[in-house]
């Protein structure tokens, strides 16, 4: 097969360096199937998007008439006759002329030659869904105001619990529970809500001087109680509740919640409690800004934001289990450790089992902590894990079809997302849907009432009609009040078109495994192709479909000057707003590379493929890279014997040679 790379108007023909269309490839693939999910990056399945919003458009317009067919329409036939009606009408026209104009200076997430941040094409089911829903406009804040999409929320997240591997039949005491936010930063605050509410409530029983519980001897045994037994604990006192008088129970009630973190605040709390130490968040240092973020808003700092150390940018477990013994000699209580499934960066995957072991040993030696997964990247990956029955899949099943993905590591992390304690994913990333839907997943849902606006949190559940009617009031428990209840059928549609199995949103995440091995071995080759004027190098295997490319011109050994090169050759590759869009050839992100928060082996091996000279001071110990996600379903493009990779290179040999030339 002839293929060309995707670079310039003329085609250039080049040799194959995409993997053949061969059956063994492809074996997931029905035909056809793949290519009906997304508008396509010619606007391929423009028709069938029209046909589409058209339909469910007038489907709209006919529940419109048919609320009360006997109410005459108020605007009259004749209003479009009339100056005003047409003015107005010409204004709207004007104003979405020119904004229509102006989003074509938009980024071409759709292309294939777009491998910059985390975005590309949308899935049409979740499209479709959203747009169909926009003009019914439901609030999920509440039921009351979204009677159909509330439940589809709580759906959602039912259906991101079972790709996790969590309890998700709402009929079980502990099933999970999860929810859509506007994103993963959000998503992270709830984790960081919810794991100290947990923390804190054992300590509130105990102040309450709640009688006939078994409650831990101190405040700081009930701060370090594991989540799990914060769960049972909050359960014995619901049962306790549900057994007294209704006077009574309203007085309990009372004196607990008087006692409770969120009602004394954060410092009046650990005033009242002086034994008790702030509590320290672990992360490691890939892990992203949001998590900052968090910390300032729940109270806390950056300085409780500890960051664990790293080796090929995944969290060191055993660095993990000597800080968590550290902190329990200390007495210092640790809020939660988090994992990252997919760091922003590079795509790694932190050793979740491994985590998860460190946190169970520090359980035992009374140091209770909550771990919580960063997946807003990754998470969807987990469906390349999944059977369509829902079980596990073994690591041999998984890596049919892939070079090397997934190592054992990769493998035991997404095994051991089921004894994780919650976990952010991101629709709007690898879910490939429209902005403004990030989730929040708890592997228990029993700690949630925790969270609820309104002194009522005694909540017994007596099955799914009454987990679902529970959860309906989403605003009492999420970060946000109004929310687009559109997001959540897009999701919910989605999620139901393409399950979250490997069977079926999992092909889509294939094919991003799949680019990312060819655009990892690509590289390698273009590390060879250009050695005489430029090393390059892939600092760190990808665990995913992130791939990062560092480069330093031959003869250079100065950070600074490797740094400006590749801002220079990301000058080719970033979105210019002043001039026109196809001027670009390829889209691609940088990212910046903190030397002295590497390992001596990591940085030695960096520096020394690279050739450049160590770090001196701390200042001048930032290295810029290139930053490539491979995530667009069209980047081996086998329809035309394309691979916009290999035309990827193509291009980057040209502007580095170019550039070292004029250097
Ligand atoms: C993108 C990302 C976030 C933040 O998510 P938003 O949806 O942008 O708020 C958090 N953590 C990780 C690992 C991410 O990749």
């Amino acid at each position: 097969m002839q293929v060309r790379a995707g670079a310039g108007p003329r085609p250039q023909h080049a040799r194959m360096d995409l993997p053949a269309r061969d059956d063994d490839m492809h074996h997931q693939d029905e035909p056809g199937m793949t290519e009906a999910c997304f508008l396509g990056p010619y606007g391929e399945n423009d028709t069938l998007l029209e046909k589409l919003v058209v339909e469910f458009l007038r489907d709209h317009v006919y529940w419109r008439r048919n609320f009360h067919p006997e109410d005459p329409p108020p605007i009259p036939t004749s209003a479009a006759q009339r100056a005003g009606y047409q003015r107005m009408e010409a204004r709207m026209r004007r104003e979405l002329h020119q904004l229509s104009a102006a989003l074509k200076r938009s980024v071409p997430f759709h292309s294939p030659r777009y491998i910059g941040h985390m975005v590309s094409d949308l899935l049409l089911p979740g499209l479709a869904a959203q747009i169909l829903t926009l003009p019914y406009n439901p609030n999920n804040v509440s039921e009351d105001a979204a009677p159909v999409t509330a439940d589809m929320e709580v759906q959602v997240g039912l259906q991101l619990a079972r790709m996790f591997g969590y309890r998700h039949d709402p009929s079980r005491p502990d099933c999970a529970f999860g929810h859509l936010a506007s994103g993963g930063t959000s998503a992270n605050l709830q984790a960081l809500r919810l794991a100290l509410a947990l923390k804190a409530f054992p300590v509130a029983l105990r102040a309450a001087r709640v009688p006939g519980l078994a409650l831990p001897d101190d405040d700081h045994a009930a701060f370090n109680l594991a989540p799990a037994a914060g769960i049972v604990l909050l359960q014995d006192w619901q049962d306790w509740l549900a057994g007294l008088e209704p006077e009574a129970r309203r007085h309990w009630q009372q004196r607990v919640q008087a006692q409770r973190l969120e009602q004394l605040g954060l410092a009046g709390f650990l005033q009242a409690h002086p034994e008790l130490q702030v509590p320290v968040v672990l992360a490691p240092a890939t892990a992203h800004y949001s998590w900052s973020k968090g910390m300032k808003l729940l109270g806390l700092g950056r300085a409780q934001l500890r960051a664990v150390p790293q080796h090929d940018m995944r969290m060191d477990a055993a660095a993990l289990a000597e800080m968590l013994d550290d902190c329990a000699r200390r007495r210092q209580p640790v809020l939660m450790v988090v994992g990252v499934l997919g760091t922003t960066e590079y795509g790694s995957i932190d050793p979740l089992d491994r985590i998860c072991d460190a946190r169970d040993a520090a359980a035992g030696r009374g140091l209770g902590t909550a771990v919580h997964v960063d997946a807003a990247w990754g998470g969807y990956l987990a469906s390349l894990f999944r059977d369509p029955d829902g079980n596990l899949r073994s690591r041999d099943e998984v890596a049919a079809g892939f070079q090397a993905f997934p190592s054992p590591g990769v493998h035991a992390a997404f095994a051991a997302l089921s004894r994780c304690d919650s976990i952010t994913v991101d629709p709007h990333k690898l879910g490939y849907l429209p902005y403004g839907a990030g989730a929040f997943v708890c592997r228990d849902h029993r700690a949630m009432p925790l969270l609820a606006e309104g002194a009522d949190y005694v909540f017994h559940s007596e099955g799914p009609a009454d987990y679902l009617r529970h959860y309906r009031s989403l605003g009492r428990y999420t970060i946000e009040g109004s929310k687009p209840g559109a997001a959540a059928a897009a999701a919910f549609v989605t999620h139901r078109v393409l399950p979250l199995d490997h069977a079926g949103l999992g092909r889509l995440q294939a094919h991003s495994i799949r680019a990312a091995e060819a655009f990892h071995a690509a590289a390698e080759r273009f590390s060879g192709a250009v050695s005489d004027i430029c090393r390059a190098t892939v600092p760190f295997a990808p665990d995913s479909n992130l791939v990062c490319l560092a480069l330093n011109p031959a003869g250079n050994r100065e950070l600074a000057v490797a740094s400006a090169f590749v801002r220079e050759l990301h000058r080719g590759l970033n979105s210019d707003p002043s001039q026109p869009l196809q001027v670009r050839e390829y889209f691609g992100s940088v990212t910046t590379l903190h030397l002295d928060g590497l390992d001596h082996e990591d940085r030695k091996r960096i520096v020394d493929r690279l050739g450049l000279d160590p770090p001196a001071g701390e200042g001048d110990a930032c290295l810029v890279i290139l930053r490539h996600t491979l995530m667009n379903p069209y980047l081996i493009d086998h329809e035309n014997g394309i691979s916009y990779i290999h035309g990827y290179f193509e291009h980057l040999t040209t502007r580095v040679r170019a550039l070292a030339d004029a250097r």
